[in-house]
């Protein structure tokens, strides 16, 4: 699915291209209807599926389209850590940058001078608030917090704020905010104790569960943990030793689908490359090429992870992480189709490593990781940082 076949505003339209996602991922495809309808939900959704922007871009798109009160508190986004409220802040800086609406972080641990900053913006309002349970009750004890205007309450991970103890604290929270409002709860896991926070929380609820579909096990996965600037060395590498036939390279930004080709076509490899800047006959010859046989490599954004009907291709490499546990998924499932047997590599750099560790959480299990030949020179540590490198946006002047 389109993101402009959901009717979003123009301008959020502009930022999600700005981000680079070319498609909704599951879970935006099932939440953001019912949240546009005005709808309380209940999701069961892991990191790494999406979720973030499922539920910011129709909180974005009613904020802008529908009259607000600007001197207000419009939407308050509830999380367990700081780090994750910093990370849901960078995502809303991304996607609403090319509208008018303002948002701030508010979170513990920070010195008086932040407090200060975080007092300033509740009292004069600002309208989206991502907040940790109790920074947000230090303030609201105060007093000074305006939130007569609060239309939206979003609890996220919320089954990891009742592990830290935070249901008394949001059930507090709660308790300042207007009745009139539409909830939104996601959480990785639905605990009987999840159930009755949310029936105190949730109007007649529209429920979410979406199942995590698992790679075939026959796929043979390896991550290659290396500095950006080998990537290309590295694939042309294992391009070369011809040990595959039919390769598919998966990038997530079409540049670089076009850069790497280049590249490839350089080294006189028999390589072609399919991205949506190219016309449907060109795709489709490409594609007819490749079948045939006439190519082996095939170099592609994820408009060729799903529902692409080629079964004999033994290697898919991800030239990079891909943005969510799903297209990691329907990119390597591309490989061992019909019961035989295919290899993996993702290719992670310094940068990615958080990303690629959330897919490992959403796998359930650590990929291997292999060993890049000494010729390449030096290559990271795989330690992915807590803090979140992962936001892709590039701020357009
Ligand atoms: P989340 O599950 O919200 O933590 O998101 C995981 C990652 O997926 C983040 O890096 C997002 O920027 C990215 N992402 C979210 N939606 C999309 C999409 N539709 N296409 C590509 N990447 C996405």
């Amino acid at each position: 699915m389109k993101f402009i076949d959901l009717g979003l505003d123009q301008r959020i339209l502009e930022g999600i291209d700005a981000m680079g996602y070319e498609t909704a991922t599951p879970v935006q495809q099932q939440v953001m209807v019912p949240i546009l309808e005005g709808k309380d939900i209940i999701a069961a959704a892991q990191t790494g599926t999406g979720k973030t922007a499922a539920f910011l871009l129709p909180l974005l798109h009613r904020l802008i389209t529908s009259p607000h009160q600007s001197g207000d508190i419009n939407a308050m986004i509830i999380v367990p850590t700081r780090e994750l409220a910093i990370q849901i802040a960078e995502s809303i800086e991304g996607l609403s940058y090319f509208t008018d609406v303002s948002s701030i972080a508010v979170y513990g641990g920070g010195d008086g001078n932040s407090f200060t900053a975080e007092k300033k913006a509740l009292t004069s309002g600002v309208d989206i608030v991502v907040c940790t349970p109790g920074r947000m009750i230090a303030h609201l004890n105060m007093g000074y917090v305006k939130l007569k205007g609060l239309k939206y309450l979003i609890l996220d991970e919320a089954d990891r704020m009742l592990d830290m103890g935070f249901s008394d604290d949001i059930a507090k929270i709660t308790t300042f905010l207007p009745v009139q409002r539409q909830n939104l709860l996601f959480s990785a896991t639905m605990p009987v104790k999840m159930r009755e926070l949310a029936k105190k929380i949730l109007k007649d609820p529209v429920e979410i569960n979406i199942a995590i579909s698992k790679p075939p096990e026959q796929i043979i996965q390896k991550a290659f943990i290396v500095y950006e600037a080998q990537k290309v060395p590295i694939i042309k590498d294992m391009l070369h030793s011809k040990r595959f036939t039919k390769v598919i390279v998966f990038c997530s930004k079409k540049q670089n689908v076009k850069q790497l080709t280049a590249e490839l076509k350089k080294v006189k490899l028999l390589v072609e490359e399919i991205h949506s800047d190219l016309d449907q006959k060109s795709r489709e010859q490409y594609l007819q090429d490749f079948r045939n046989q006439k190519t082996n490599i095939l170099v592609a954004t994820d408009i060729l992870s799903r529902g692409i009907d080629i079964d004999d291709i033994d290697l898919v490499i991800n030239y990079d992480v891909p943005n969510d546990g799903e297209d990691y998924i329907h990119r390597i499932g591309r490989t061992a189709r019909a019961a035989t047997s295919g290899t993996a590599f993702t290719l992670v750099s310094e940068k990615e490593q958080r990303k690629f560790a959330d897919i490992e959480e959403l796998l359930g299990l650590p990929v291997i990781k292999g060993k890049v030949p000494d010729e390449f020179g030096p290559t990271p540590e795989y330690a992915p940082k807590k803090s979140s490198t992962r936001n892709n946006f590039k701020r357009r002047k």
